[in-house]
């Protein structure tokens, strides 16, 4: 079986910026994989890749094999994705939310209202089925986003900086939450700048202006100069990173 996700020297310019420069990565059937990087790292940029956004300048990417580049539909047929920004309508009950994203990719209505069902269950939202995605709080309106992206019963889940704006208990919870898919072999990218949501991670990849630092265990980080954290350890990689911003020649 191919893995959820094998990238392979993928980049991306903006002009003569490299925002991402060549990187290379797998996650594997049931692994939780921490993209940890600074502020315009290229985190985005490979999400928007990886998401068929946008297309990669170099190098390629398959989702369960399926290469991005010449067989889109069924690449992006295996991948979930909740992106940094909210994507709900918040004048829409959370169950009509769901259907309507249901109804777009083409699920029949009685499997749907099954796996909605499903998914609000296991993350304690039955009961606020019929309320508007308005009234929820942030961190539920992001389970409401992840029970979205599970409907098409992804083998990847991308989660872009999923937690963002929202208190440390729900941040908590929606990382369990999305920690316990790993469990049934979906295989999960994450993406943050939040050096403690690396902990619960199978294998950690440090980016640092487009490029890969590191791809390892946390115990491997701390041992890496023998770090007394993970903080210390992650600004030592990033904080001496050479600018790769500017291509030869270009202003
Ligand atoms: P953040 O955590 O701030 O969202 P990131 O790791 O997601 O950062 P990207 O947003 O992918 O990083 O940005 C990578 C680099 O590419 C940065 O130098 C950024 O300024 C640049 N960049 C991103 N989007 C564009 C764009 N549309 N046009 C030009 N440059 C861009």
């Amino acid at each position: 079986m191919p893995l959820p996700l094998t990238i392979n020297a993928l980049s991306k310019s903006y002009g003569a910026r490299k925002a991402v420069a060549g990187i290379s990565l797998t996650v594997g059937e049931g692994e939780f994989i921490t993209l940890l990087g600074p502020n315009g790292a290229g985190k985005t940029t490979l999400f928007q890749m990886l998401s068929g956004l946008f297309s990669a300048d170099g190098g390629r990417a398959q989702v369960v094999g399926h290469d991005l580049a010449t067989e889109p539909l069924a690449a992006l047929s295996h991948l979930g994705i909740v992106f940094q920004q909210p994507a709900l309508d918040l004048d829409l009950t959370v169950a009509a939310n769901l259907q309507f994203h249901s109804d777009l990719h083409g699920i029949p209505r009685g499997e749907a209202r099954r796996r909605i069902a499903h998914w609000l269950q296991r993350f304690g939202l039955s009961d606020r089925a019929q309320d508007k995605a308005r009234d929820l709080s942030g961190g539920n309106r992001r389970k409401v986003e992840l029970t979205r992206a599970l409907l098409t019963c992804p083998k990847l889940l991308l989660m872009d900086e999923a937690t963002v704006g929202i208190d440390p208990a729900s941040r908590a919870q929606i990382l369990a939450d999305v920690k316990s898919l790993c469990a049934e072999g979906i295989g999960v990218l994450w993406a943050t700048h939040l050096i403690d949501e690396a902990q619960a991670a199978d294998r950690i990849v440090v980016m640092a202006k487009g490029t890969v630092k590191f791809n390892g265990r946390a115990q491997e980080l701390l041992a890496l100069n023998g770090h007394a954290g993970l903080t210390e350890a992650f600004l030592h990689l990033t904080q001496g990173a050479p600018e790769i911003g500017a291509e030869a020649g270009a202003a």
